[in-house]
């Protein structure tokens, strides 16, 4: 169940755009594409910021690689997916809505693919894959973070569990959680950056470079 307060703010606004056409498709579909508020955010970041290059992890049927795009023209994302029938669906999205020119997928395992996108630094980069893995992804991607770049993580508080754990039964995705509270833990305590948690949809983390 949707919290009130999200289900009004999200009355306030149209969503009509062909991108956000996708969200219905996703949501019948069970792929897990990024809550509409935190998007929303992301995207009012990107106005204030204004990334000239932004590295993804995970893009699913590219839902969010064009919805970052589109702020845009001027915008680059590299998209990283190693999911054969995910990677199908974002190429024939991108294509029908012609953002070809804008974002460019690369099809690998992320934990393989830093040689495949080490040609530009990015202003943004945004962890959105396996959840147990964001800070293997966080340590390997954030070499190419330009000065002053921000991280954006989402899924931090997936399910309401890692602030609760003793509600989660199975025993994966116990392990999963832990994993994500250590990542979060870490994050917390890392001097390069600082971040910002927040608490809407299943938990965002802004992580902004210090100098
Ligand atoms: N960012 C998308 C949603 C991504 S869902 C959006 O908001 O629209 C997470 C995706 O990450 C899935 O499609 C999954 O296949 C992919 N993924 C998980 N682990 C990965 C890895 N190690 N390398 C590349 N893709 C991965
Ligand atoms: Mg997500």
């Amino acid at each position: 169940m949707e919290n009130k307060n999200t289900h009004y703010f999200k009355s306030l606004k149209k969503y009509n755009s062909k991108i956000d056409a996708l969200r219905r498709y996703a949501e019948e579909n069970q792929v897990p594409i990024i809550h509409q508020l935190s998007l929303d955010l992301i995207q009012q970041l990107i106005r204030i910021h204004k990334p000239k290059h932004i590295l993804e992890i995970g893009s699913a049927i590219g839902y969010s690689s064009m919805q970052f795009a589109s702020v845009d023209s001027s915008i680059k994302v590299t998209t990283i997916e190693r999911d054969p029938k995910m990677i199908q669906e974002a190429k024939n999205n991108i294509e029908q809505l012609g953002y070809q020119t804008q974002i460019r997928l690369i099809e690998k395992d992320a934990l393989e693919a830093f040689q495949d996108v080490n040609d530009v630094m990015y202003d943004m980069i945004f962890i959105d894959a396996a959840k147990a893995q964001s800070q293997r992804f966080f340590e390997l991607y954030e070499p190419l973070l330009s000065m002053n770049g921000m991280i954006i993580i989402d899924n931090i508080l997936y399910h309401d569990f890692v602030s609760d754990i003793s509600i989660v039964r199975s025993r994966n995705v116990k392990q999963m959680v832990k994993k994500i509270q250590k990542f979060n833990k870490w994050l917390s305590q890392n001097e390069n950056y600082t971040t910002n948690f927040i608490n809407m949809d299943d938990g965002l983390a802004i992580s902004v470079k210090e100098n």
